[in-house]
């Protein structure tokens, strides 16, 4: 894989040089926008958004969650340029929603991580092991809860704009805040219903304006990802030897995660000072007050 992609970034270093498309020089560039999204190959908010190069900074995790370390990335883009909205960008069929990925594979990752180290003991049980991987129930509600746990923000730079948006990997189209809670609601009466049928109507105005009749709404385009279970973690025959070299190595293994956990902690305590709030069937912190604009 490596030589492809090395030989991939040849072919298209010799074509931006040959078309004059050479990557540009950044200096006096002011950069607004951050997205925070999902690590899923199949979500590249250079697509979706049809950005150009410096136009957003783009931070991915599993699940497009809020950690300790895209609050780092997010204050650190902040000091560097006038960011004026944050956003956080959820998708459709995210593995993160799929409990059945970890029930399939938890019991085989036990065998695997060294016994009685710090991670075996944060994922001893199912349920402490869906919230390490921060497995939730539903896209819509996730979106909701990050932007509540992106507020911190707000304390370093008040006037910042967070706000969440939702990707539909088969439409291709993405939801805005308003009418992710729309969606929110139509789901909330009508539990049979799916996200990705919902069509919002400033998109059926558009295809009317396109002289597309409104009962054929988008083409529909198959669904990227791999919806199902995948394949399960290889068994562990024959990698005893392998279980015992990690076993050894586990004082290091220990280590990186006992650094891992006090920077979590950390973050922990700063957001101590949030109050809480329940949103519509979740639980997620609240926004800070309004804070007086400083500029
Ligand atoms: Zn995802």
């Amino acid at each position: 894989m490596e030589a492809v992609l090395i030989a991939k970034n040849m072919g298209i270093a010799y074509w931006k040089e040959k078309s004059g498309k050479m990557a540009k020089n950044h200096e006096g560039h002011a950069v607004k926008c951050v997205i925070v999204t999902c690590m899923s190959p199949y979500i590249d908010p250079v697509d979706i958004f049809d950005l150009e190069s410096g136009e957003a900074y783009v931070i991915r995790s599993g699940g497009n969650l809020v950690t300790a370390e895209t609050i780092r990335c997010i204050i650190l883009a902040m000091m560097n340029d006038p960011i004026t909205d944050v956003i956080v960008l959820g998708h459709t069929r995210c593995t993160n929603a799929n409990q059945s990925i970890l029930d399939k594979n938890h019991a085989k990752l036990l065998e695997k991580i060294p016994h009685q180290s710090k991670l075996s003991e944060l994922l001893a049980t199912r349920e402490k092991a869906t919230k390490y991987f921060g497995i939730f129930k539903n896209e819509i509600d996730n979106v909701l809860v990050q932007v509540c746990n992106l507020s911190i923000l707000k304390i370093i730079k008040p006037g910042v704009n967070i706000t969440g948006m939702l990707y539909n990997t088969a439409s291709g189209l993405v939801y805005d805040m308003a009418e992710i809670t729309e969606l929110k609601a139509k789901i909330d009466k009508n539990p049979g219903m799916h996200i990705e049928e919902f069509v919002p109507s400033r998109y059926t105005d558009f295809l009317n304006s396109q002289g597309v009749p409104a009962s054929e709404p988008s083409p529909a385009r198959p669904p990227v990802g791999n919806a199902d279970v995948p394949m399960a973690l290889e068994p562990m025959e024959g990698q005893e030897d392998l279980q015992g070299k990690m076993q050894a190595a586990g004082d290091g293994f220990d280590l990186m995660m006992k650094a891992m956990q006090k920077t979590i902690t950390k973050a922990g305590q700063a957001r101590v000072s949030i109050p809480k709030i329940r949103l519509p069937g979740i639980r997620a912190p609240r926004p800070p007050r309004a804070l007086p604009e400083t500029q």
